[in-house]
This record gives structure tokens, C-alpha cells and sequence, in this order.
């Protein structure tokens, strides 16, 4: 029997509430939420609620980078002298928060740029990259997939962040931000490290796909997982097919931002990142199975490279095709 306790944290993003998780077993806490004063209470309250002390408190796991799952974790590991754990791909944007946060924007800047996003608009992405109130640097626990810790196992589920894991315990299946109950997580704007991020976001939900435990996402309630992999899988291919009309009209070549823009109007602040990056990731994805053609050049075009979109097309990466 599980005893998982879920504890809504926060105001609310575009995502949804987010979900903390409180595994009184493994002496866990799993993200924590985001780094507000409002979060923090949710957060003390919903451990006390629980009838739960702080100083039982071992770990804190985290299922990737991104502040509102994140933010909260050094304050809670140093309250309850507890530590942070994070895949190894990820533990730098938490660990060293104030230099990787530097280099992540200049990154972040760069690839707005290659995918042919105007200038205002990066700047404007980049004055709403604030940064947040945790600490500049963190001692944090790196892992790598198959690690177990504490009952807590991690199976790496790249392609919203780099080092996204889904963290697994005997009886409950934490998801992070593979999938959320209400909303499509973000692939492509939301980690501008990853190549390919859409081919290994599929990969990641067949890792998945046949788990028996309850999930959780990190925003909302319980899901099941098998029907939203489905929703999300016909949501990809939707867009896929969306992405070939919007570059098979015409014989000159588009960049991202200028599909992204067709596909889904006016892009300001975080959604210009977000939409150019889905555009982007979609675009890839086409090109590594052979529907359209990248077009060198800065900023990146791409054209179409059949003449219709072969509807029995598949998205998800074989075997044989390295992700690596
Ligand atoms: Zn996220
Ligand atoms: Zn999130």
C-alpha cells in the first residue's frame, strides 16, 4: 500500500498547481516546488498535515532543473539536514545555479537566434529569465539511470530537460514532467541543450509505457498513464502533420520561428521560446525521417522533402537511430 502524500505547492504556473510529494517510507521528498514564501508554506504545512517531522527527512529528489520543481529543495535539504539528488545531466542547473544559469541564458539567447527568432523578441525572453532566489552553489547528488537510492529508483526520461527523470518506488511512479493531466509538457524551448529533444521524449514515454504503479505528475492529480500516452502521442502527430503544411506551401525555406509563428500566432516572452522550440523540435524530428531537409545556414531552414506528409508516419526513433 502506498502512502504517498500529495501536497499542492504554490501559485500556479502555466502548467498547473505543482505537485510535491511527500514518500513517508523512503523518507523522501520529491519537488519540493517552486522558491516562494507561498510555496514554502504549502509546503511545512502540507508535511505537518501529514502528521510527518522534518526531522525524518532524508532526501529530497528532484525530477529536473526547472525552478518550480527545483526551487524549494536546498531550503527544505538544509532545514531538515536532508540531501538533494538529481540526474547528473540536470545537477549542474541546481548545484552550480548561478554560473550554469549565466551560460544557460547565453544558450538559451544563441539558439533563439538560429531558429531565426527576431531580436526583440530574445530580448524580451531573456529580461523574463529572471533569476531565482536559491542558492549560487549547492552540494547536490548526481545520478545516472538504474540508480537506486533509498527505495527510489531513477529511469532517465529526457527531452523536457536533458536529465529529466521519473523516479520510481515500489509502489508509486513520480513523473516529474513527462506528462501532466491538463497540459502537452514542453518539448524543445524548455532545455535548449538537447538535440533531437521530440525523438527522445517519444523514447522516454516507452519507458513508461508499461509501469503498473500509480503515477503522479508534478503538476495535478493521479493520471493514467496509458491514456495520456496516447493523447500525447496523437498530439505529436497532429503537430507533425501541422509543421509539413506549414513548410510544404511554398518552395522557399522556413525557419522555426516563422513555422512556429503559422502555427500558432503571436509568440512573446517564454511562449516565443516554448513555440519556437516545439517548431524546432518537430522540424528535427521530420528531418530524421526523412520528411523534410534542413537547409544549412543561420538561422536555420528547413523544406519539405516529399510531397505529401505520409500519414502512416512514425515519429518514434527505432532502435538502430542513436539518440546519444
Ligand atoms: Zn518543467
Ligand atoms: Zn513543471
Amino acid at each position: 500500500m502506498s502512502d504517498l502524500v500529495r501536497i499542492p505547492v504554490g501559485e500556479g504556473t502555466p502548467e498547473g498547481t505543482n505537485s510535491a510529494y511527500l514518500l513517508p517510507t523512503e523518507g523522501a521528498v520529491v519537488d519540493p516546488g517552486p522558491p516562494t514564501g507561498a510555496a514554502w508554506r504549502d509546503l511545512l504545512n502540507g508535511i505537518e498535515a501529514a502528521e510527518w517531522q522534518l526531522d525524518d527527512l532524508q532526501r529530497v529528489f528532484v525530477t529536473h532543473w526547472h525552478a518550480d520543481h527545483a526551487g524549494l529543495a536546498c531550503r527544505l535539504a538544509d532545514r531538515a539536514d536532508a540531501t538533494v539528488h538529481l540526474h547528473r545531466n540536470d545537477a549542474p542547473l541546481v548545484g552550480e545555479y548561478a554560473s550554469t544559469r549565466k551560460r544557460r541564458v547565453r544558450r538559451d539567447r544563441r539558439t533563439l537566434e538560429r531558429w531565426g527568432v527576431p531580436e526583440p523578441v530574445r530580448d524580451d525572453v531573456a529580461d523574463g529569465d529572471t533569476k531565482s532566489p536559491i542558492p549560487d552553489t549547492y552540494p547536490v547528488c548526481q545520478h545516472s539511470d538504474g540508480d537506486q537510492v533509498g527505495g527510489v529508483e531513477f529511469v532517465h526520461t529526457p527531452g523536457h530537460t536533458a536529465g529529466h527523470v521519473s523516479l520510481c518506488t515500489e509502489t508509486d511512479l513520480l513523473l516529474g514532467d513527462l506528462l501532466l493531466p491538463t497540459y502537452t509538457p514542453n518539448v524543445g524551448g524548455s532545455d535548449t541543450r538537447l538535440a533531437d529533444p521530440l525523438g527522445k521524449y517519444l523514447n522516454s514515454l516507452h519507458r513508461v509505457e508499461s509501469v503498473t504503479q500509480m503515477a503522479h505528475p508534478g503538476h495535478g492529480v493521479a493520471i493514467d498513464v496509458a491514456t495520456e500516452i496516447t493523447a500525447v502521442r496523437r498530439h505529436h502527430h497532429e503537430r507533425a502533420a501541422a509543421t509539413f503544411e506549414a513548410i510544404a506551401d511554398t518552395e522557399v525555406p522556413k525557419t522555426p520561428w516563422e513555422v512556429a509563428t503559422e502555427l500558432f500566432g503571436d509568440l512573446l516572452g517564454i511562449h516565443a521560446k516554448f513555440g519556437a522550440g516545439e517548431a524546432a523540435a518537430h522540424l528535427q524530428r521530420l528531418a530524421a525521417v526523412n520528411v523534410v531537409e534542413l537547409v544549412d545556414g543561420s538561422p536555420v531552414r528547413f523544406r519539405a522533402a516529399v510531397d505529401t506528409y505520409p500519414s502512416e508516419q512514425s515519429l518514434t526513433p527505432t532502435e538502430a537511430e542513436s539518440l546519444e
